[in-house]
C-alpha cells in the first residue's frame, strides 16, 4: 500500500461518487473455500478505510460483508486432499469442518478464521452469511426477478463476455435432492413457482453429478443464484452504493461488467461505483496460496501488528 498521505487522498477522492442525503452502503464479500492468502485482506482493508473516510465526512454509512458460503466447492487444490473428493460440488456450508472446535462446517471454519483477523485489525463490518439470506427467503424476490428475465441475462452474458449458455438455461443452481450437490445441476423451465433441474454427471469438470432429475421451488434455500446474478441480488437487497473490487473482476468483459449490465437491464438500477485495487504481487506473480506463492493472511497477521498490516494510515477507530 502507498503512504498514509496518498491513502487518505484516494479515499477522500471516492467521496465524489456518493450523493448526500441518503444512507450509503459499502459492501465486500468472501467465499470461504480454503485458507485465505494475504491478498485476501486487501479488499476488507480498503473497504474499511473507505467506510471510515465516508463516515468521517459525516455520511450515514453501513459496511456490509457477505460470507458466500452457499457457493459450491470447486477448488482443484481441495479435490486432491484426502476425503475431499466426495464433497466436490456441494455447498461450502454442507461440507464437514476440518476442526469442529473452530467452526461448525467447512465454510464456517474458514470464515471464522478469516473474520477473526478483522477484529485484530479493528475492522468490524456487519457480517451476513449467504446461507442465512437464502434459507430465510430474503433473496426470493431477486431470484424470481432473475428467473423471469433469464433470456435477457443470457443475452448479456453473450454480448459482454461471449459466454454462450444453452437456450432455456436459468442462472440458478439447485441443490440436488438426491446427492446434495449444488455445482452440478442445470435448471430450466421456470413456471413462476418451480424449476426443472438435472444433476448432470459431466456439467463441470471439478465435480460429478448423480444423474437425478426433478422439479423444485428455487426459493427458501433450495437454490442459489449464479455468481453474477447473486452479486446483483446482494446490491439490490442491501441497497449497496459503493463496492470496490480486484482488477481481474473489473476488466472489460469481466465479471463486474456483466453484473453491472444485468443490474441496469433487469434490476433497472445503476450499479455501485468502485475503486480498482492492484493485487499484492510477489516476485511479479499474483499472490495466491493455491499456487504456493506468498503467505496466508493468518500467517501475516500473526506476525505483524495491525498498524503495519493496515499500512498505518486509516483513521483510528472512534472511542465509545
Ligand atoms: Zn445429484
Amino acid at each position: 500500500m502507498s503512504s498514509g498521505h496518498e491513502a487518505a487522498f484516494w479515499a477522500d477522492e471516492e467521496m465524489r461518487h456518493l450523493a448526500p442525503g441518503r444512507t450509503h452502503v459499502v459492501r465486500d464479500s468472501k467465499t470461504p473455500s480454503g485458507p485465505v492468502p494475504i491478498s485476501g485482506l486487501r479488499g476488507p482493508i480498503i473497504s474499511d478505510a473507505l467506510f471510515r473516510t465516508f463516515k468521517s465526512h459525516g455520511l450515514d454509512v453501513r459496511f456490509v460483508y457477505t460470507i458466500d458460503d452457499y457457493d459450491p466447492m470447486d477448488s482443484q487444490s481441495m479435490k486432491e486432499r484426502a476425503g475431499m473428493a466426495e464433497h466436490m460440488g456441494k455447498p461450502l456450508c454442507a461440507i464437514p469442518s476440518p476442526d469442529p472446535s473452530v467452526g461448525t462446517d467447512f465454510a464456517d471454519y474458514h470464515a471464522t478464521r478469516f473474520v477473526a483477523l478483522f477484529a485484530g485489525l479493528g475492522i468490524t463490518p456487519e457480517f451476513h452469511r449467504m446461507r442465512d439470506l437464502y434459507r430465510a427467503g430474503e433473496l426470493d424476490k431477486q431470484i424470481d426477478l432473475v428467473l423471469r428475465n433469464a433470456e435477457t441475462i443470457r443475452e448479456v452474458h453473450k454480448r459482454i463476455a461471449n459466454v454462450d449458455h444453452p437456450k432455456g438455461w436459468l442462472p440458478v443452481a439447485v441443490i440436488c435432492e438426491n446427492c446434495g450437490r449444488i455445482g452440478t445441476t442445470l435448471a430450466t423451465d421456470y413456471d413462476g413457482k418451480t424449476v426443472a433441474y438435472e444433476c448432470k454427471r459431466d456439467y463441470v469438470d471439478w465435480a460429478e453429478g448423480c444423474g437425478h432429475k426433478g422439479r423444485i421451488s428455487p426459493f427458501k434455500g433450495n437454490a442459489k443464484l449464479l455468481w453474477n446474478e447473486q452479486w446483483c441480488a446482494d446490491w439490490d437487497h442491501f441497497d449497496v452504493t459503493y463496492e470496490e473490487g480486484g482488477k481481474d473482476l473489473l476488466t472489460a468483459g469481466g465479471s463486474r461488467e456483466r453484473s453491472n449490465e444485468i443490474y441496469r437491464e433487469v434490476f433497472k438500477k445503476e450499479p455501485p461505483p468502485g475503486l480498482q485495487h492492484e493485487f499484492f504481487t510477489f516476485g511479479g506473480k499474483k499472490m495466491s496460496t493455491s499456487q504456493g506463492v506468498g503467505a496466508s493472511a493468518v500467517e501475516i497477521v500473526g506476525i505483524y501488528p495491525p498498524e503495519i498490516t493496515r499500512g498505518g494510515h486509516a483513521p483510528a477507530p472512534s472511542c465509545g
